[in-house]
């Protein structure tokens, strides 16, 4: 009997407590108001409270009154209230930033806690981003939190990411598992890693880079109207024969196969990792980071009325056109292409755009050898095969500083093929693991010392060590602080 009385003494209280905190709620937004309308929040100086606030970081010579005062006047917005946005708009208030947006559709359970530290049990079945709010208002009353209670689609994208100065977002790392190739064995015939994105993205996470995985941007499958931004209709109608697939896929027994099959597991592998190009392009555009990767992507042999080289979509041209009908400006795109194959597919669809600047080393000896598409490179450096580190390294960073110098480029393409690595059977050069990690290295410095946004693509790379090699190859950028994030 007193057990059951306790019971419902403590649902009692539980309910209160549950009442007065929405009351609290409403109190204190009722006085954010009422002050908002009597002291008009002025940014041109700092009040005495911010003065002693912020004290600590005016000291510093590289911050002082007019580095707090910028700080004041910035917007950022906070995409996600999770394990990454929560730390970080942690930091951003305390650092004082002006205002902060939050944006997240979720509502905080029992689960998020361990991690997503802005979250208490207090908040609980409250939306996450009332949930941060409440816990930014505690912890600087000086900074207006603006929360946005949705999801961002490419609707609303454009009005909200407009009224912040920078955006920060989840790791601008590109993938999801949609893109593994499957052929019920039939992707052993070519000697193709056909799980290299998921390798990578497995050793990220097993080295910590990457926590969780809505830490990274996941693409949705690329649309038919999407593709024809660029490709023909005929050239698409024609992925409807095995036929044709197989050609590109290089896999013969493919004409054996229905095409529904072969859209399955093969094309729609294929335009989820053309979708993630794109999306990691608009990525190193939009977060403010300068970089993202796509674990997947880099499909340089096919043009718009033409696939090859196990590239069946345009993925290079459809970033290109994206990020020129962007508006954000991008007018001089350089493409840097290191895969060792001639990038024949997107220089055929680029020939005519003073608007891309190409950059091309590749082996000579092998696969396309396509002459006409050849006209199309501003820089093009031939290698022959067996090249080995010391002239592929010293080659690679003097025509690169050339074609910086040259182009002037406001955004980079990087197709980081690793079919350059010794004992590739396409690639046919000697490049060590040690040297595409040094060569990633010296493209990301360069893009980053100039305040260039670069995307990375994976492109060809069929050795199974290929995944470890890019893996770290990419915690070596982390280390050697060429990715920033805001972790
Ligand atoms: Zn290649």
């Amino acid at each position: 009997m007193g057990e059951s009385n306790g019971e419902m003494e403590i649902e009692v209280l539980e309910n209160d407590i549950r009442t007065l905190r929405k009351l609290l709620r409403e109190k204190v937004q009722q006085l954010k108001t009422l002050k908002k309308h009597f002291q008009k929040n002025c940014i041109t100086k700092l009040n005495n409270d911010e003065i002693a606030r912020y004290s600590r970081q005016i000291i510093l010579s590289d911050i002082g009154v007019q580095g707090q005062l910028k700080l004041k006047k910035a917007s950022v917005l906070v995409v996600g209230a999770g394990g990454l946005g929560c730390p970080s708009a942690l930091y951003l208030a305390g650092a004082g930033i002006g205002r902060i947006g939050v944006l997240d559709y979720d509502e905080v359970e029992l689960t998020n806690l361990h991690r997503q530290l802005l979250h208490t049990e207090a908040t609980i079945g409250l939306t996450k981003v009332d949930s941060v709010q409440a816990q930014l208002e505690q912890l600087n009353s000086q900074i207006e939190i603006q929360t946005h209670h949705t999801q961002l689609t490419s609707d609303n994208a454009i009005v909200i990411l407009e009224q912040y100065d920078v955006i920060v977002d989840r790791i601008p790392i590109v993938y999801r598992p949609e893109y593994g190739v499957r052929f019920c064995g039939l992707q052993k015939l070519h000697p193709f890693d056909a799980a290299k994105g998921g390798n990578i993205y497995r050793l990220l996470k097993g080295n910590g880079l990457v926590q969780n995985d809505d830490d990274i941007y996941a693409p949705n499958e690329i649309t038919l109207e999407e593709l024809l931004d660029v490709h023909t209709k005929r050239y698409i109608e024609s992925l409807k024969w095995s036929l044709n697939v197989a050609k590109i896929a290089e896999i013969p027994p493919l004409i054996f196969v229905p095409n529904c099959f072969v859209q399955r597991s093969y094309l729609r592998p294929m335009r989820y990792q053309t979708a993630g190009s794109i999306l990691a392009a608009r990525a190193a555009l939009e977060s403010g980071l300068g970089w993202a990767i796509n674990l997947g992507g880099g499909f340089h042999h096919c043009s718009a009325d033409r696939g090859g080289g196990f590239c069946p979509y345009a993925d290079i041209t459809l970033t290109v056109r994206m990020l020129q009908g962007s508006g954000k400006g991008v007018e001089r795109i350089l493409i840097v292409d290191l895969d060792a194959h001639q990038g024949n597919g997107y220089e055929r669809d680029l020939m005519d755009d003073a608007g891309v600047f190409i950059m091309d080393m590749y082996n000579y000896h092998i696969y396309p050898r396509d002459h006409p598409a050849k006209l199309a490179i501003r820089r093009a450096v031939e290698l022959k095969p067996h090249t080995d580190d010391e002239e592929y390294l010293r080659k690679l960073r003097k025509c690169l500083q050339q074609s910086l110098a040259e182009f002037e480029p406001n955004f980079i393409i990087y197709n980081a093929g690793t079919d350059v690595l010794k004992g590739d059977p396409l690639g046919l050069l000697d490049i060590t693991p040690e040297g595409v990690i040094e060569r990633d290295e010296i493209v990301f410095r360069a893009a980053m010392e100039r305040s260039i946004p670069l995307v990375m693509l994976l492109s060809g790379g069929y050795l199974r060590s290929s995944a470890r090699v890019i893996a770290n190859s990419i915690i070596n950028l982390r280390d050697k602080a060429l990715l920033p994030t805001v972790q």
